[in-house]
């Protein structure tokens, strides 16, 4: 138990101070209360003991004193008898001796004694019941018994003493034989103890008798047979051997620590034997006054040891549980303190969280408040900016528009100056040729004039298209008609510059969603650039393809000129682009023939060829069921 205390201190002194004290606290209240009660129930066994102890000495003594008073008369009853007187006044009348010897033998058996015999006044025995023995008493002298020197006195004489010759223990009662007031010797009845220890030796507690030196003479323990209570002085002890009481008993002391717990009771440390634990024995001791005795009752104090160890091992393991439930009830309270407080420190810390929030929201409403507002100023600008925008757009479409009549009319005039100053100067020649005469050479000069305004004209039909937003209904029309109608313009100029003409379309009557003139228009143009491209090339070829794909018609015209420089792919198709000397183009063709081909619904790319320029656009293919 207090290993088990010591641990849990070392235990919780690691974790609490407070209640490492009240541990220790607990541990010192637990051993005084450990303590007390042994010390309370070691009396109290005690008192149990000394009161069961009481009850069996007065038993004892009682049945001592029944044996003794059974024999205590019996010699002053002899003593009145004629014949032990006859007996003694004629001592050697051997007969009167002889029947003497058997009366007392009879008398001896009949009383159940030990010995009765009669001595003289000097002490010497001259009849005695064992008169038939090896070695009766008489002839043999006892005057230096102290029962023989107390009859002599008149009186009852009482001894307890080892027989000289018998060597067994005894108690002697010798009574004065008288003849009128003279003692004329005594009659002595010898009791036999060993039954009166036999009677009452198969018991717990253990009863003694000692005579009044303390030497035990009666023991329901033989071991402790002639030993004294207390260590003898050496002249007691010198007296006692003197009278030859115990004859050679050493006469030990029977414990040598006594504790004496009142008058009448003590605590005697007996030595059980060698390796083994003295016996710690409780006596009680009664007077028995006449016999000049004094009764012990030795109990073995060893069931109140166990009584003890019993109610500490109870009070202990009280102790231990409640300790344990203290502890419990303790951990309990505190975990409810600090569930407690968890939940005050969780409630704060909620309050906190819930403030934090409340603030950050005011924070962020006004952050939004502001950011709405700024929003709000941003759309307002974004606004005015678009209107700045459209404005400027519109500013800048118009600039556009007058950099493209700008160069426009640049280029028209550029165009129409040429013409005009060359028709001026044949108009001059012819005047002049008119004015000599020279008929021939005016024509020539009219003629001239006639191509020029031709010329001229052919620049007014360009600027119309160009202007025209849209012409004409879109239908279905055969690729193969269309084809045909532009080779019937082309076929002067193709046959003049012998150009080889491939025309490849598949199926042969496909029929796609277009205009037939303007779609005639869009084929003249690029097969007319294609043929200005081929200009300087030895072997002059142009392929027209129309191949139909899906719903879908590709219509290319490829040749094997230079191509278009890399520089110029991405302006080819801005209006007035041209890399084209003066009065060979206006840089519209491609423009003019985009637009229509988008008016299709497709558009003209310049795709990647190598060896020439390939112009691609698709049209929708109709399949007539
Ligand atoms: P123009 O023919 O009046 O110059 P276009 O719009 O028809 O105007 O053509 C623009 C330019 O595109 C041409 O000046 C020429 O540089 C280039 N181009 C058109 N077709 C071809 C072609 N087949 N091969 C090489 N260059 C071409």
């Amino acid at each position: 138990m207090l290993l088990f205390f010591l641990k849990h201190y070392m235990i919780l002194r690691g974790r609490n101070k407070k209640l490492a004290l009240t541990t220790i606290l607990f541990l010192l209240c637990m051993v005084a209360l450990i303590k007390g009660v042994s010390h309370w129930t070691y009396r109290q066994g005690l008192a149990n003991l000394q009161k069961q102890g009481n009850v069996r000495l007065e038993l004892y003594t009682n049945y001592l004193q029944g044996v003794l008073g059974k024999y205590e008369s019996l010699p002053e009853l002899l003593a009145i008898d004629h014949n032990l007187v006859r007996a003694l006044l004629n001592p050697h009348e051997k007969k009167r001796i002889e029947t003497l010897n058997r009366y007392l033998e009879t008398i001896n058996t009949v009383s159940n004694t030990s010995d009765t015999y009669l001595m003289n006044k000097d002490g010497l025995t001259i009849a005695a019941s064992n008169w038939k023995e090896e070695r009766p008493f008489i002839g043999r002298n006892f005057n230096y018994r102290p029962y023989f020197k107390q009859a002599m006195k008149g009186t009852l004489g009482r001894y307890f003493a080892l027989g000289s010759t018998s060597s067994k223990r005894g108690y002697y009662f010798a009574y004065p034989v008288r003849k009128d007031d003279e003692i004329l010797g005594a009659v002595v009845v010898k009791i036999n103890i060993d039954s009166v220890e036999q009677s009452w030796a198969d018991r717990d507690e253990n009863f003694l008798v000692s005579d009044p030196d303390g030497v035990v003479f009666i023991t329901t323990n033989p071991d402790w047979r002639f030993k004294s209570l207390k260590p003898l002085d050496s002249d007691v002890q010198k007296r006692i051997l003197e009278s030859r009481r115990y004859q050679d008993a050493n006469l030990l002391p029977l414990s040598t620590r006594v504790s004496t717990l009142n008058p009448t009771m003590q605590i005697l440390e007996i030595d059980s034997g060698v390796g083994k634990k003295p016996k710690r024995v409780l006596k009680q001791s009664h007077f028995m006054p006449h016999a000049g005795w004094d009764v012990h009752i030795l109990t073995d104090t060893r069931v109140l040891l166990e009584k003890v160890v019993f109610t500490n091992v109870i009070v202990g393991s009280g102790g231990g549980v409640v300790y344990v439930l203290g502890l419990l009830l303790l951990q309990r309270s505190r975990r409810i303190a600090q569930l407690h407080e968890i939940e005050e420190e969780s409630k704060r810390a909620l309050q906190e969280a819930n403030e934090q929030l409340e603030s950050r929201v005011l924070d962020r409403t006004q952050k939004l408040t502001e950011a709405n507002e700024m929003l709000r100023k941003e759309i307002i600008d974004r606004k005015q900016a678009e209107i700045k925008l459209k404005r400027t757009r519109k500013e800048l479409i118009h600039a556009a528009k007058l950099a493209v009549l700008g160069q426009m009319s640049a280029g028209i005039n550029h165009e129409l100056n040429q013409p005009l100053s060359a028709i001026r100067s044949y108009t001059d020649n012819g005047k002049q040729f008119l004015e000599k005469g020279r008929l021939d050479e005016a024509m020539w000069n009219l003629e001239q004039i006639g191509e020029l305004t031709e010329r001229m004209a052919q620049i007014g039909v360009q600027l119309k298209l160009f202007s025209k937003k849209s012409s004409g209904m879109i239908v279905v029309v055969p690729l193969h008609g269309v084809v045909d109608g532009a080779l019937e313009i082309l076929k002067p100029s193709l046959k003049r510059e012998s150009v080889e003409l491939t025309i490849d379309i598949k199926p042969e009557n496909v029929e796609v969603r277009a205009n037939h003139v303007l779609l005639q228009q869009v084929l003249v143009n690029l097969i007319s650039n294609a043929m200005q491209a081929i200009e300087d090339s030895k072997k002059k070829k142009i392929l027209l393809e129309g191949h139909a794909r899906g719903d879908k018609v590709i219509i290319a015209v490829q040749d094997n000129g230079p191509g278009v420089p890399a520089e110029y792919k991405a302006d080819i198709f801005e209006p007035f682009f041209t890399t084209k000397k003066s009065g060979q183009g206006l840089g519209l063709g491609l423009t003019i023939s985009d637009r229509i081909v988008r008016d299709f619904g497709g558009h003209i790319v310049l795709a990647d060829f190598r060896d020439g320029a390939r112009f691609e656009f698709t049209l929708e293919r109709i399949v007539q069921t």
